[in-house]
């Protein structure tokens, strides 16, 4: 693009400029011309002409106006492509999907401040998708990957993990981008499964489990759930013992299936709680 304004480190603009690794990019996302793309952050286009050409249709959301209004010149006479001139964490997700009814494969070279909170709004809006190719600091990507009981694994591991398959497609150095960030970043592929990888029951209240499981990362299962909003109604104490975890235990410690347990237990305990209104508060 002409006139190139100097990339802007507030929004994350680490453009990619190595046309290995965008090849690889473009193959992991495995797209077919039936299916609707999504693609967050397109920038100065690294990946967006090689999606415009192999997708059936298009949708680019950009927060820098200057980038959005580009894209929108670009594509002006390709009714396939849309441009969103927006913030991805403020755009309703759900509606935006809603425009195609097939399921929708996203790539995108996330903006690393506010990749975990994307994440987060992707993993609401899971039963939409067919794909996700992503690329994240390196960090944040390990920690979406890592098997239990290490120091990476966390919320995001839990949370994605009950209703995606993640796997990692390539490291990419910082030489990589214009400009050069000062970490390692990596690529990986999300597919979504048919069914969650563990019955929670009540998703809303597995997610607050698994959060409040990780809210002081020093401190014992049983502290941790303590502090919880609904420790307000039902014993942590009993919780725990019902599912038979010692409460001695962090919360990194525990496996998918655990954190279903606790959710399905938690969930009939509030329900048994609400019918007897009965609230025994020795946690
Ligand atoms: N896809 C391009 C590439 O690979 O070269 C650019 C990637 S750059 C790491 C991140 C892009 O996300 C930038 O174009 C930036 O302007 C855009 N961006 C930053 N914050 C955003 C937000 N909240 N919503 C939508 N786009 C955002």
């Amino acid at each position: 693009m002409s006139a190139l304004r100097r990339p802007l480190k507030s929004l994350g603009q680490n453009f990619l400029v190595d046309g290995n690794i965008i090849d690889r990019i473009i193959d992991a996302a495995d797209i077919h011309p039936a299916q609707p793309v999504l693609e967050i952050g397109p920038g100065r286009g690294a990946l967006t002409s090689h999606l415009a050409e192999r997708a059936g249709r298009l949708m680019l959301i950009e927060f820098d106006h200057a980038l959005a209004a580009w894209h929108r010149q670009q594509f002006a006479t390709t009714p396939t492509v849309s441009v969103v001139d927006g913030d991805v964490l403020k755009v309703d997700l759900a509606v935006l999907l809603a425009e195609s009814p097939e399921r929708w494969n996203v790539v995108a070279n996330l903006p690393y401040n506010i990749s975990t909170e994307v994440l987060f709004r992707l993993y609401n809006v899971h039963s939409r998708l067919e794909r996700m190719t992503l690329m994240l600091q390196k960090e944040v990507g390990d920690r979406l990957v890592a098997p239990p009981d290490c120091s990476a694994y966390g919320v995001t591991t839990v949370l994605l993990g009950l209703w995606f398959d993640i796997s990692r497609v390539i490291v990419v150095r910082p030489g990589s981008f214009h400009p050069s960030p000062k970490v390692d970043s990596v690529v990986l592929s999300f597919v979504p499964l048919s069914e969650p990888r563990a019955e929670v029951g009540d998703e809303d209240l597995f997610r607050a489990v698994v959060k409040s499981a990780f809210s002081m990362r020093r401190k014992t299962l049983s502290n941790c759930l303590k502090s919880a909003e609904f420790s307000s109604i039902i014993s942590s104490g009993e919780l725990l013992e019902l599912c038979g975890i010692d409460g001695r235990r962090r919360g990194e410690t525990l496996s998918l299936e655990e954190f279903a347990l606790l959710s399905r237990t938690l969930s009939e305990m509030l329900g048994a709680a609400a019918l007897g209104g009965g609230h025994d508060s020795g946690n």
